[in-house]
């Protein structure tokens, strides 16, 4: 038995004649950039976070980018961001001029401790980045309170939590914005790059949107230089059909967790749990133990997959040397990352499937 770590062919099958319409579709109104698909996709995803507005862009990485530029956030500014993540949280801080400031990982949930978000806080301080990790929400109650009392921005990294809630609220509607990624693996994925921008404020909303679309506010009027970042046509016709399932992915995806639980929990790997004001939506199915490489290792010659997520902390990789001082050595994310191991978890997985996996694993122990 082949598993691997995601399966988007599997998924497709589900969905192949929906998705093979709308792309015929929206071929023939040639509807490649912008239009109707692109419209009714940014709609419907506003609606379904619960906020006014959603902008359409390329990535989940621009998407970061654009929402710091629209917030007035660059040279001379410091961001707060957490240990641990996909680069480009703290890559698009850098991008817009600003400087990444890191701060270590809450073991139980690999989200940023809030607990120590005051202590990185100066004059220079402008925003906060959480990030909702593998799909566990941030402490957004704490977050939400340190930027009211220190009047800082905070913008929601929510590339991996697509539906994911914080006290039955979705992820996305808690920070000033929020940006997404539908990256092809991502629980809302387009068959190509795509990303979105999510707001109350309109004003964010329309400067997001300049910015993405070379400064203009209609066309030819070019109000500021920006940039060339949209959803297209195709890209946004994928994820209306998708849109429509993700609820239903999303519970399978709890579904499974729950099953690798029941069956992972006398082994000694530390798995993944949900805190009790979340719901976690498992992008990634995270366990951790000392003995990684070897358990790799052995999944692999049993025809598992599994993935790191991720190998070094963002503080330790080349391209941050020179952010680095001694004083700051975020232990947990240092501990964390030379531990974790992403298990196989995809909607489609069957039950045999994750019995195969979990007794692979007890095979090795
Ligand atoms: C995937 C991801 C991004 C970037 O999304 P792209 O669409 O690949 O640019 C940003 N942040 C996190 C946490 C991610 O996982």
């Amino acid at each position: 038995m082949k598993i691997q770590l995601v399966d988007l062919h599997a998924q497709y099958l589900t969905i192949k004649e929906d998705i093979d319409e709308a792309i015929k579709r929206t071929i023939a109104d040639t509807s490649f950039i912008g239009g109707d698909e692109v419209r009714k996709f940014e709609q419907a995803f506003a609606q379904y976070i619960g906020v006014n507005h959603c902008v359409g862009c390329a990535n989940g990485t621009d998407a970061i980018e654009i929402m710091l530029q629209a917030m007035g956030i660059g040279k001379g500014d410091e961001v707060i961001v957490p240990a641990i993540s996909w680069i480009s949280t703290s890559e698009a801080v850098s991008s817009v001029g600003a400087t990444p400031v890191f701060v270590d990982i809450d073991p139980d949930t690999y989200c940023i401790d809030a607990k120590l978000i005051e202590a990185a806080i100066n004059a220079r301080t402008k925003a906060i980045i959480p990030v909702h990790l593998y799909g566990h929400p941030a402490n957004m109650d704490s977050i939400m309170d340190i930027a009211g009392e220190n009047n800082l921005l905070v913008l929601e990294d929510c590339a991996q939590a697509h539906g994911a809630e914080w006290n039955s609220q979705r992820v996305g509607s808690f920070g000033h914005a929020a940006t997404f990624s539908f990256y092809p693996g991502k629980n809302l994925g387009a068959y190509g790059d795509a990303g979105g921008m999510v707001t109350n404020n309109s004003e964010l909303a329309g400067k997001a949107r300049m910015i993405a679309n070379h400064g203009q506010k209609g066309k030819h009027n070019h109000l500021m230089e920006g940039r060339n970042s949209r959803l297209d046509g195709l890209q946004a016709a994928i994820l209306n059909v998708k849109l429509s399932h993700l609820d239903h992915w999303t519970a399978l995806r709890i579904s499974h967790a729950g099953y690798y639980q029941e069956l992972l929990k006398d082994t000694p790997l530390k798995l993944p749990h949900a805190q009790k004001e979340t719901k976690h939506v498992y992008h990634l199915y995270v366990a951790r133990t000392g003995n990684r490489s070897k358990l790799m290792d052995f999944l692999k010659q049993n025809g598992i997959s599994t993935g790191i997520h991720y190998p070094q902390a963002l503080p330790f990789l080349p391209c941050y040397q020179n952010l680095l001082d001694s004083v700051h050595d975020f232990p947990e994310a240092s501990s964390a990352v030379s531990e974790v191991i992403s298990l196989p978890l995809f909607p489609e997985l069957t039950k045999g499937q994750l019995e195969h996996v979990a007794t692979s694993i007890k095979n090795f122990f």
